[in-house]
């Protein structure tokens, strides 16, 4: 990934949203990386993503949300696992949006998701997300009724007027210092089908498998539909769309983990700078220190 991480990630990110088209994107595709090359390069990703977190951190201006979407089994789960794993917990916050609740059924499709929006410093992650709203919501169009929003406002623009909404909302984030990164993971139906009779056959995996996956996983084609319109509408520059192939996980990770790095460096991010004041009472603060003699049983 090293070598040509910058051209392949060009390849996955989308930079021509109207002309883009879900079946141009491999959901097997592995680059030209090997596969026993895999975990070196990511470890080597995940200490450099470390270091980032930490500067990101002690700046404390800019703040990182990233949004991971896929059709169950895609490996969300397993690419906030992996890649996140040699962040410090302490700034990093992580949330899954599952079906919503009552209360938040009561509020603007937004609103959950706003509430958790990473603070300045720190790393967030949706596991799911707003996105929800024009995917499981356009393919199930009944739960809209569930949303309570007022009938005459749900017209036939309702899902245009939803990714105005979104982009709007991304692009008062990036102005307000929020870098937005989305994921789509793309698995094949295929895959999707042995990773759900491994969940079923394998004991430890069986809590995973919900007989809802099942019904979705037969409305396919319209989730498709949904998320090709959704990526072409709402990719823009400030916050961009990678199509990540997810049939193989261990190249999920290492296109995620790049992406996150990439956009991370670019914020030229450091730690603060002391200054020569300040430096000048650090210097005495350590020679106090050096002076004090260490005491017996201390
Ligand atoms: P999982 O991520 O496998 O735990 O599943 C969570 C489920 O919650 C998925 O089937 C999502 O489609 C569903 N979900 C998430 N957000 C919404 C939403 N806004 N409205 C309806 N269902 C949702
Ligand atoms: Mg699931």
């Amino acid at each position: 990934m090293k070598c040509n991480s910058a051209r392949i990630l060009k390849y996955y990110r989308v930079d021509a949203p109207d002309r883009f088209d879900l079946a141009s994107v491999h959901c097997a595709h592995t680059g030209d990386i090997d596969k026993d090359a895999a975990g070196s390069i990511l470890a080597d990703d995940v200490k450099r993503l470390s270091d980032l977190q930490e500067r990101l951190y002690a700046e404390d201006r800019w703040a990182v949300l990233i949004v991971l979407q896929g059709m169950d089994a895609a490996g969300k789960d397993s690419v906030v696992a992996h890649v996140m794993s040699g962040v410090n917990p302490q700034g990093c916050d992580v949330h899954s949006f599952k079906a919503p609740s009552a209360e938040e059924l009561d509020h603007d499709f937004m609103w959950r998701t706003s509430t958790r929006l990473p603070a300045r410093g720190r790393i967030g992650i949706f596991n799911r997300s707003y996105y929800e709203d024009v995917l499981v919501v356009r393919v199930h169009r009944e739960l809209m009724e569930h949303q309570k929003v007022p009938r005459t406002l749900i017209g036939k623009h309702v899902w245009e007027e939803r990714f105005q909404d979104i982009r709007a909302f991304e692009r008062h984030l990036a102005r307000s210092g929020i870098l937005v990164l989305k994921f789509f993971l793309h698995v094949s139906k295929e895959e999707q089908r042995r990773r759900f009779l491994d969940r079923l056959e394998q004991p430890a995996k069986r809590w995973k498998f919900s007989m809802d996956d099942v019904t979705e996983r037969r409305r396919w084609d319209q989730y498709m539909a949904a998320y090709e319109d959704m990526i072409r509408t709402t990719s823009t520059p400030s916050a961009p769309w990678y199509v990540v192939p997810a049939d193989h996980k261990w190249f999920t990770r290492l296109v995620v983990a790049a992406a996150v790095i990439e956009a991370l460096e670019g914020l030229g991010l450091d730690f603060p700078k002391i200054g020569p004041a300040e430096l000048k009472e650090m210097r005495k603060v350590r020679a106090a220190l050096l002076a004090e003699a260490p005491r017996k049983g201390r």
